[in-house]
């Protein structure tokens, strides 16, 4: 299924694997084709791509599954939800219907669109399989991306997918209709007459979500669901077949180890989730035109995130940080544009107790290492480290006490936490509650990103409005200067979009 050009699969190396970690099936190699916008994902890929289309459409549809799961764990409605996630897949994961081309499935743009959306799903399957709480977000995001797609359908073609799937649904007879008619007028809310509807007998299984809310009747077994629930049968069985091959794929996972081109690669991906930062570029918290000096950072950190403010604060009171603030804090500085010099300038100004020969032979060495000035390895000579994500600074384990590097979010108690907010101006109990249920849920950034909201609630507001953002510049920050960069666009030049893309 993948091709990379200057480096294919060595024949004596694949010739070498353990035949007892083989794959169940020789797999035959061919192009596949899409009659259908939707897919069950029922038949792996087998034809060839390059190793980067591997890795960009995976992005990709990580990037479109983490907004999803960020919108379910914030509580959207749908109609949030799809607001939210249509120009994300527009962008990302476009998916067309048959009768956008005069020539049907067989516009080699559909036949592309649907190519990267099944491969991509093949892919980070691969790459959510490996545990049980990544298997079970995963299906719940494809599950939800699944029903998003089907309900936007166009209703033919649904229909002919739906018979593509040959799916185990018995049609109840006449006569037995009549015969439970009762039964199902009883079961079935608002249903007057049984001839009203198509019946089809499924294992009750398969709609078990019907059958918690008792709205089939059932007998032996079956369940009689009309066809109106059709959707809920769909979703069951989409779920069921992927949650199945979830388990398939986490045993099979063993024989990818040998595989030294893409582990890296699905290990990346799986870290991801609910981040999506490898969409992050070193770049992006750049703010073209704005002035990042050292005198400005005090009138900036009003536009930082809680991470780094609470540095800043610290350092204002303390006149110094610890090792690991510091790294943190210089490498989020160097991200929103500030020079070295200005950098090294900021950190003499801070510390104010210290002499000019101490700062020099303690301090500044690590500051120009920050930015690549001295040492490092050879790859990073110029360019230093790049600023922490969300995703680092939550991972990190060893923010023992008296540390203040971290995220407050993940490393501060909760009192200590929303101390802390109401500190920086954030006192509106509904938002201090929500923080309060993240934050015991483990959903950190989703509590970053709720203070966020209502800290640019007017300015996300007006620029909703005025139509000069849209839904998919405001997608959930997963790197503090992502966070920088959005408040300071929001708050000084609302009518700029982000990320330069005017
Ligand atoms: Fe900083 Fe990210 Fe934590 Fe927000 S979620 S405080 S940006 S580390």
């Amino acid at each position: 299924m993948i091709r990379q050009d200057a480096h294919r699969i060595d024949p004596k190396r694949r010739a070498t694997i353990d035949p007892k970690k083989r794959q169940f099936a020789t797999p035959t190699y061919k192009q596949q084709d899409y009659p259908h916008r939707l897919n069950i994902y029922d038949t792996p890929p087998t034809a060839e791509i390059t190793l980067e289309q591997f890795e960009q459409w995976a992005i990709d549809r990580l990037k479109v599954l983490a907004e999803i799961e960020a919108c379910s764990y914030r509580n959207k409605s749908p109609a949030e939800t799809e607001s939210h996630i249509t120009p994300l897949l527009q962008k990302f994961l476009p998916l067309s219907s048959n009768t956008a081309s005069s020539n049907g499935a067989a516009d080699p743009r559909l036949r592309n669109e649907r190519q990267k959306d099944h491969y991509s799903h093949f892919i980070l399957r691969l790459a959510f399989s490996a545990t049980e709480d990544l298997r079970r977000r995963f299906a719940r995001a494809e599950t939800m991306l699944f029903r998003y797609r089907f309900q936007k359908d166009d209703s033919r073609e649904r229909r002919a997918f739906i018979e593509s799937l040959n799916l185990d649904w018995e049609p109840v007879s006449e006569e037995e209709r009549n015969q439970v008619a009762e039964n199902l007028i009883g079961a079935t809310l608002g249903l007057r007459r049984v001839d009203e509807e198509t019946w089809y007998k499924v294992d009750w299984e398969k709609v078990a979500e019907l059958v918690e809310r008792r709205s089939v009747f059932m007998k032996r077994g079956k369940a009689y669901v009309p066809g109106r629930e059709q959707l809920s049968m769909i979703m069951a069985e989409f779920t069921a077949r992927l949650e199945r091959s979830l388990e398939l794929t986490s045993r099979a996972l063993p024989r990818l180890d040998e595989d030294d081109r893409l582990t890296p690669i699905l290990n990346h991906l799986s870290k991801n989730f609910g981040s999506a930062e490898s969409v992050y570029s070193e770049s992006e918290g750049h703010v073209d035109g704005a002035a990042i000096t050292a005198s400005s950072i005090d009138s900036l950190s009003q536009h930082f995130p809680l991470c780094m403010r609470s540095l800043h604060m610290n350092l204002r009171k303390n006149n110094h940080l610890k090792h690991f603030g510091r790294l943190q804090y210089t490498l989020f500085l160097k991200g929103i544009g500030l020079s070295l010099e200005e950098c090294i300038l900021f950190w003499r100004q801070s510390f104010k107790g210290k002499t000019d020969d101490e700062f020099n032979s303690q301090y500044k060495y690590n500051i120009r290492h920050a930015y690549g000035d001295v040492g490092g390895d050879v790859n990073r000579r110029g360019r230093g480290y790049p600023p922490y994500s969300c995703q680092k600074i939550l991972g990190d384990n060893n923010v023992g006490i008296g540390q203040t590097h971290g995220c407050p979010y993940r490393h501060y108690s909760v009192d200590n936490l929303v101390g802390l907010l109401q500190s920086t101006g954030v006192h509106d109990k509904e938002v201090l509650r929500g923080v309060r249920e993240d934050v015991g849920k483990q959903r950190y950034h989703i509590a970053c990103n709720r203070v966020f909201e209502f800290s640019h609630k007017n300015e996300i507001k007006k620029v909703k409005e005025d139509g000069t953002w849209s839904q998919a510049d405001l997608d959930t920050i997963v790197h503090p200067n992502t966070y920088f960069k959005r408040s300071y666009l929001l708050k000084t030049l609302a009518k700029a979009p982000p990320r330069g893309e005017a």
